[in-house]
């Protein structure tokens, strides 16, 4: 009868993809000086005058006393191992992202992963002494959502034990706590500066150092080895971070306080609108004097909502929110790790459960209020 194409029903136009992150870019033409600054010098690498800028304002912003910058922090992971001539076995945490774990089979390494603390979901600190082997070397525990770990406690038995320390602070970029930075507790901290932490240079990373002479092997590690024109002490890497990189982070730097305080509403926001939703439990992992960055938005989906994690996942996408599922799967359940003993399961109770119920929210600094109620909306009428 009707020999004309079916037109589709015209619809009042969707919101928006929102995505779990996005990058803080500050204005291009705010970029560009610095640009025509390296095309001046022609110093493209090499620890010219903008990485040389970088570290020392990232020491007096993040209050360390020394910090050597990288290509990305899953180098700055491996070097800090190398750095500190770290072998055998090391006790790590299955929940983080899986260059944690990386960095240990890169160096030969063998990987013991021990549980969580269901509070903070970061390494137990009271799991740990029974994992101690003679092959034990170190810990690398990760401030998960930069929420700091029980620095404390992992120290007491680093010391008992004759353990080395390297933190994984990739999410934990100006996090202080106990009125210090988190970044100076154990032999190293490792910092990631990819597009989707709270301060990026695009790619980038840095490992934070407690004195000159560790910074100075570092240094010598990251290029290639090198002392001087002619010396080589060492198998080093090339992870040195270039000036277009570092340049950038100069000019990070000056948003990052307002990005960091724009995330501090948002977190504000959603605690108060997800109060009233049952079974949504958010994360409260900051001690009372501590300073958050922000850096993710993490909720547990629990039995009282009615609907699982995944579920919850596909119906936010479906309403063009994109969700993130960190950390599922755990790093122990990769195939390149779930042979070891530790890897079981079993050994794993509050790490697998955890990684069945958590979801990270959208938390960037571009959100504004409405995605914020808009996202909750789909959580609340999504609710069984
Ligand atoms: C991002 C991240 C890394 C890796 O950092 P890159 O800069 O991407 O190499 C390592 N560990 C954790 C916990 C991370 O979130």
């Amino acid at each position: 009868m009707n020999a004309i194409p079916h037109l589709r029903a015209v619809e009042t136009p969707v919101d928006e993809r929102i995505y779990v992150t996005q990058p803080h870019l500050p204005p291009l033409s705010e970029f560009m000086p610095y640009l025509e600054e390296i095309w001046e010098s022609k110093v493209l690498s090499n620890g010219g005058p903008f990485h040389q800028q970088l570290e020392k304002a990232l020491c007096e912003y993040l209050g360390v006393e020394h910090l050597a910058l990288f290509t990305n922090g899953t180098l700055a992971l491996v070097t800090a191992l190398q750095a500190l001539r770290v072998t055998g076995e090391v006790i790590t945490t299955p929940y983080s992202f899986v260059a944690t774990a990386h960095s240990l089979l890169w160096n030969g390494i063998k990987p013991v992963f021990v549980d969580i603390d269901p509070r903070t979901l970061n390494l137990d600190p009271a799991r740990i002494e029974a994992a101690i082997t003679p092959q034990t070397t170190a810990i690398m525990p990760v401030h998960v959502y930069g929420h700091p770990c029980d620095v404390e406690a992992i120290q007491k038995i680093a010391d008992n034990y004759n353990l080395k320390v390297i933190y994984d602070a990739a999410h934990a970029f100006g996090v202080q706590t106990k009125g210090q930075s988190v970044l100076k507790h154990g032999d190293l901290s490792i910092l990631s500066f990819h597009a989707t932490k709270v301060f990026n240079t695009f790619e980038g990373g840095a490992i934070v150092c407690p004195d000159a002479k560790t910074k100075q092997r570092i240094d010598h590690l990251k290029n290639f080895g090198f002392v001087n024109e002619t010396t080589v002490v060492a198998a080093g890497i090339n992870g040195k971070m270039s000036e277009i990189n570092a340049a950038f982070g100069m000019l990070q730097l000056k948003h990052v306080d307002g990005a960091i305080a724009r995330r501090k509403q948002i977190d504000t926001l959603y605690r108060s609108l997800l109060a009233d939703v049952d079974g949504i439990r958010c994360l409260s992992g900051m001690g009372a004097d501590d300073v958050p960055n922000h850096a993710y938005f993490p909720v547990l989906v629990e039995g009282g909502y009615g609907r699982s994690r995944d579920d919850l996942y596909q119906l936010l996408r479906d309403n063009e929110v994109f969700g993130r599922r960190y950390f599922y799967p755990l790093i122990s359940e990769f195939p390149m790790y779930r042979g070891l003993p530790s890897a079981a399961p079993s050994n794993l109770p509050t790490a697998s459960d955890a990684s069945g119920k958590v979801l990270c929210l959208p938390m960037y600094p571009a959100l504004t209020d409405h995605d914020v109620e808009r996202i909750v909306r789909v959580i609340a009428d999504g609710a069984q």
